[in-house]
């Protein structure tokens, strides 16, 4: 028996090292990393260049706490992080993984209402599904029935709007019609909650793992801001997973070009080399909470030298290899190849994405978009499936009214096309054999 619990549905073997796209296990097994672990490892296992900076920064010092210390690593990083932030940008808070960035980041809004003496300010709408983070906090504005429910006695809990899912609606995604439709929604509820009362609005700009890859229709992030600028209310972008370049963009939003207030990053900035996240916000609301007496929250372990040393290498190889280009093409790639299995699994209703952050999702008719039946435990069983066929991907079944089974294909941004072959080749093996287990027609 093991000692460690975690929700593994099924036994995986022990891990024994990583290379590029590939991950070996003790018996000498070779997996294609297809989702980047938890879409973590943008650029591959075991780079060279990171590993030679965390080794240099050891022999330095692994740990300074930051109330005693400033250190270069964690200032070179900030600097970093702040040039690649949109404009306004400029202050940078480290966390060690995306749900510290997310709470950090409702308690800096928090905080800088209070500063400016709206305190009434507390609610954060947020959009159903979505997911922000397994604590308290930022699993109050996750919207993902299965995770909250437990906790509901818990929590204050926080008001949402239906996310953007134009394809289960029927509606045209290009359409501005589309996006004037789903953003008016966060308008009605501010009102319906009372706008002086409302504090922020959170959301992922590409959607991670509830959603699974969902893109915004056009026009929905720009009204978004809008709103959220009549009402006075600050705009959170959550780009955990879309923020560090896997979507073709350093930034999700910036295929929108719109600008919030506050972000958090945390997955592909540490890059599975360290836990490492951050919260970015706007340099004069840090003003404002710093004139109040500082900002009332902070994690021991937050802006070690030894993760920012490693996260500040880990950018540099994303610039100097051209990874965020590479994304961007590869993704395109993948995604029409993708789609192109559309064709022979009348099974797969969606594919969708942005760069290398890609879903495809599995339903019983494409027309009406109906889910596979539950009892089938598409979810796991296609991922154990490709599992076996020495492919990783990642998946998430969304129930009660929402969607079905969806399964995020986001492998490192340093895949090439040959790459991208091994990933079809084992998907579309792993889909013939569910097809076959769960009795559901493909055409040849
Ligand atoms: N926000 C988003 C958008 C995420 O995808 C995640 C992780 N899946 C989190 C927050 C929470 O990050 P962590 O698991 O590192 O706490």
């Amino acid at each position: 028996m093991s000692h460690l619990f975690y929700q593994s549905k099924s036994p995986r073997p022990f891990l024994e090292r990583g290379e590029g796209i590939y991950m070996y296990d003790v018996n000498g097994r070779r997996y294609l990393d297809g989702s980047s672990g938890a879409m973590v490892s943008n650029i591959g296992h075991s780079n060279p260049a990171v590993l030679a900076a965390m080794r240099a920064q050891m022999d330095k010092s692994t740990f300074g706490y930051r109330l005693h210390f400033q250190t270069e690593a964690s200032e070179a990083l900030a600097t970093k992080t702040a040039e690649l932030s949109p404009r306004g940008l400029d202050r940078v808070f480290f966390v060690s993984g995306g749900s510290e960035a997310v709470e950090s980041a409702l308690k800096m809004a928090r905080q800088y209402k209070l500063a400016i003496g709206q305190g009434s300010r507390f609610k954060v709408i947020s959009r159903m599904p979505s997911y922000h983070g397994s604590t308290l906090g930022a699993l109050a504005v996750t919207g993902y029935d299965p995770l909250t429910v437990p906790f509901a006695p818990m929590m204050h809990e926080m008001p949402k709007i239906p996310a953007p899912r134009a394809y289960l609606d029927g509606l045209d995604i290009n359409d501005p019609a589309t996006g004037l439709h789903y953003a008016n929604m966060l308008e009605q509820k501010i009102i319906e909650e009372g706008p002086e009362t409302v504090l922020a609005f959170i959301l992922e700009p590409v959607g991670g793992a509830s959603t699974g890859a969902l893109v915004p229709p056009a026009g929905y992030m720009q009204r978004i801001r809008e709103i959220c600028d009549a009402y006075d209310i600050l705009l959170i972008h959550d780009e955990v997973m879309s923020g560090g370049g896997r979507t073709g963009k350093f930034w999700g939003a910036d295929h929108w070009g719109t600008v919030p207030d506050i972000i958090s990053i945390s997955k592909g900035f540490g890059g599975g080399y360290v836990p490492l996240g951050a919260m970015i916000a706007r340099g004069d609301m840090v003003e404002a909470v710093l004139e109040t007496g500082g900002f009332q929250h902070g994690h021991t372990y937050a802006g070690n030298p030894l993760a920012c040393a490693a996260g500040l290498a880990l950018i540099g190889e994303i610039e100097s290899n051209n990874l965020i280009a590479n994304a961007a093409c590869m993704g395109d790639l993948l995604k029409a190849r993708l789609k192109g299995l559309m064709n022979r699994y009348p099974f797969i209703g969606d594919v969708r994405g942005k760069g290398l952050l890609l879903a495809f999702e599995l339903v019983s008719d494409r027309v009406t978009m109906e889910p596979l039946a539950a009892g089938l435990s598409a979810y796991q069983r296609l991922v154990d499936i490709a599992y076996d066929e020495g492919l990783i991907i990642y998946s998430r079944r969304t129930r009660g009214g929402l969607n079905g089974d969806h399964f995020l294909v986001c492998p490192p941004m340093i895949i090439g096309e040959d790459g991208i072959e091994e990933i079809m080749q084992g998907l579309t093996r792993a889909l013939d054999k569910f097809a076959a287990e769960a009795g559901l027609d493909v055409d040849s």
